[in-house]
C-alpha cells in the first residue's frame, strides 16, 4: 500500500505539531512554503494561526493561486482553525481584502466561539472518528454558520457546525494537533490514501 507524502502549509501556526501527528498517523509528512514543494505532496494541512497573515504570507509567496488550483483539482486538503476560514468559499466577517482558498460550500464566521481569553476544550463527537469523543481545543475558533447541499456536517458544539468535510477537502474549528490524540489526522490520511488508491491525482 503506497504511503501518501503530505504537506504542511508552514507559513504560520502549528506546524511542527501537524508533521508529528500525521507522521504518527503513518503519512510521511512536510513542510510546505513553495510553490514546488506543494506541486509535489498528495495532500496539505492548513493550520491554524491567523486567517488574514496566512492569506496575505500565501500570497507573498506565490503560493495563493497554486494552492487554489490544487484545490479545485480535488487533491485533499485539512483546515483547522484558521485553516478552516480559509477553505471556506465565503466569510461572513471578514477583514479588509481578506482572500479565502475556497474548497467548501460553507459561510464561516471568524472569533465565533469568542476572544483569546475564552479559549476552551470540549468532548466534541466527530462522524467517521471511532471510539471516545475527540477532545477538541478552540482558540479563537471560527463555527461554520451554513453548508451548501454537498457538505457533510461531521460535528457540532453547543448547537454550532465545528466539523466538515466536502469529498476530499476536511475542516475542523478546533485544533486536534495540540491533543496528542491522532484521530482526526488518521481520517485525513485515509481520505488522502484512498484518493492516491483511485488513481485520480
Ligand atoms: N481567529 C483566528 C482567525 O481569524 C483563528 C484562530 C486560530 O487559528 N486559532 O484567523
Amino acid at each position: 500500500m503506497s504511503t501518501p507524502v503530505i504537506g504542511v502549509l508552514a507559513l504560520q501556526g502549528d506546524v511542527r505539531e501537524h508533521l508529528i501527528a500525521l507522521a504518527t498517523a503513518d503519512a510521511v509528512a512536510r513542510p510546505v512554503r513553495r510553490p514546488e514543494e506543494l506541486a509535489e505532496v498528495d495532500g496539505l494541512v492548513i493550520p491554524g494561526g491567523e486567517s488574514t497573515t496566512i492569506s496575505k504570507l500565501a500570497h507573498l509567496f506565490g503560493l495563493m493561486d497554486p494552492l487554489r488550483a490544487r484545490v479545485r483539482e480535488g487533491m485533499p486538503v485539512y483546515g483547522t482553525c484558521a485553516g478552516m476560514i480559509l477553505l471556506a468559499d465565503k466569510i461572513l466577517d471578514p477583514r479588509s481584502g481578506q482572500e479565502t482558498v475556497g474548497g467548501i460550500d460553507m459561510i464561516v464566521r471568524r472569533n465565533a466561539f469568542g476572544r483569546q481569553n475564552e479559549s476552551f476544550e470540549a468532548a466534541v463527537e466527530v462522524s467517521g472518528v471511532e471510539g471516545a469523543p475527540v477532545e477538541g481545543v478552540f482558540i479563537r475558533a471560527p463555527w461554520v454558520e451554513s453548508v451548501g447541499a454537498a457538505v457533510q456536517v461531521l460535528a457540532e458544539h453547543d448547537g454550532h457546525i465545528v466539523a466538515v468535510r466536502q469529498g476530499s477537502a476536511l475542516a475542523t474549528s478546533f485544533h486536534p494537533e495540540l491533543t496528542g490524540d491522532h484521530r482526526l489526522h488518521g481520517l485525513f490520511v485515509d481520505m488522502v490514501r484512498e484518493k492516491l488508491e483511485a488513481g485520480s491525482l
